[in-house]
């Protein structure tokens, strides 16, 4: 039996594991989607994301897989200045390189992938939870780090109300040395003037690019079947008549990695305990993407309650404390996630001057 049962091998509960396996902590991380599926999107990371990580992995090796952003330059659609202000140590990767650096110091005997755990209920304060439908799960503390949409959470709260961002986003990486040649280290987001439509582009490296659009879901309505013919014809048909570089990267863009985020957020939060489960990451709150501020949320969280555990014997007390220091951050980060939307569904003329797309507490 393991002390600790990680469920999700996301960038929570790969850090989850990550902290656990520097504090001598026994645990087992599951994980249902194979190894290498590592599709996604990319992360912009505020300085205290790097320093926390900073202290599980080699940073050096994430620093060869992205770059620092210089500036924050807010453009409207047919490119005219906006905004500009300096970025302090915010740097952008791909999820799938995060994943990959996280997923690597854990000793392969202690994460499963293809795994899928089910909750079934609780009995003598314990959660009883089925790996792959069959076999039993014995763990004295599970960790839930199974998502926004996490079932787990769903199965324990079952009144909880999950709702629709009324925006979502296409996300994608594309390779192409001549573009990224274009654009300095520096994070572009242009802006509609009637509001609800913008197109961000950041650097990944000298040959890659990482680049979104994120649009009003009552104004743009994409085609369901998502294939990368329905994505490029989206684009075109929003994009491509902005700005040249904006419009030159739709036309060039390879469509088949890209991905459409639709975008979901609790009502109310739940408590981020019941038992011994306890919720970390997108699980315990899901946080919409224009706080920028998920990654470094959990791992945040992650590192709080692997101290506690340390600490900590009576378990209630080692949750409440978990939840009494991490959610006054979250509260701020769901409310200045709010504000991001209001305004990113304003016209130009209305909107504020100066804001950054990163919730900072
Ligand atoms: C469009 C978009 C843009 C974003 N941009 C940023 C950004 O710029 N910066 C930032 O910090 N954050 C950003 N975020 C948020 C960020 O993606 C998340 O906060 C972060 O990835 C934390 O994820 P997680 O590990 O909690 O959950 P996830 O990444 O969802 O991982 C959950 C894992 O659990 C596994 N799983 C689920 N159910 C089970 C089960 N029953 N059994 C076993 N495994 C299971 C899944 O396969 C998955 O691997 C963005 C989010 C979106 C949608």
């Amino acid at each position: 039996m393991s002390k600790v049962a990680i469920i999700g091998a996301g960038v929570s509960g790969l850090s989850m594991a990550n902290y656990l396996e520097k504090n001598n902590i026994d645990y087992h991380l599951y994980e249902r989607r194979t190894q290498n599926d590592l599709k996604g999107h990319g992360f912009i990371l505020p300085k205290e994301g790097i320093e926390l990580l900073s202290e599980i992995i080699n940073i050096d090796e994430l620093y060869k897989k992205g770059s620092f952003l210089k500036k924050y330059i807010h453009y409207s659609q047919s490119g005219e200045i906006l905004s500009e202000k300096d970025l302090d140590d915010v740097f952008v990767v791909s999820r799938s390189a995060l994943i990959e650096i996280l997923a690597n110091s854990i000793p392969s005997d202690k994460l499963s992938y293809e795994t899928t755990v089910t909750l079934k209920g609780f009995s003598h304060g314990k959660a009883d939870i089925l790996i792959d439908d069959h076999a039993k799960l014995e763990a004295d503390i599970v960790v839930a780090s199974d998502g926004s949409r996490s079932r787990i959470r769903r199965g324990i709260f079952q009144d909880e109300n999950m709702k629709a961002v009324l925006e979502n986003e296409v996300v994608n990486i594309i390779e192409n040395e001549e573009l990224a040649g274009q654009i300095e280290n520096n994070f572009l987001k242009f802006h509609h003037e009637n509001g609800g439509l913008t197109f961000g582009v950041l650097k990944l490296s000298s040959s890659k690019i990482l680049w979104y659009c994120q649009f009003d879901i009552t104004k743009f309505f994409i085609n369901e079947e998502y294939t990368p013919d329905c994505i490029r014809q989206f684009m075109l048909d929003h994009f491509g008549n902005w700005n040249p570089l904006v419009s030159s990267i739709i036309e060039e863009s390879g469509y088949e990695n890209a991905h459409i985020w639709r975008v979901y957020e609790l009502e109310k939060l739940n408590p981020f305990y019941h038992e011994n489960v306890v919720f970390i990451g997108d699980a315990a709150h899901p946080l919409i993407p224009f706080t920028s501020q998920g990654v470094t949320s959990a791992l945040k969280d992650s590192f709080t309650l692997t101290d506690l555990l340390n600490k900590e014997n009576d378990l209630e007390e080692t949750f409440r404390k978990y939840e009494e220091e991490r959610r006054p951050e979250i509260d701020i980060h769901i409310k200045n996630g709010r504000t991001l939307l209001q305004q990113f569904l304003l016209p130009l003329n209305e909107q504020p001057k100066n804001t950054l797309p990163i919730s900072y507490k």
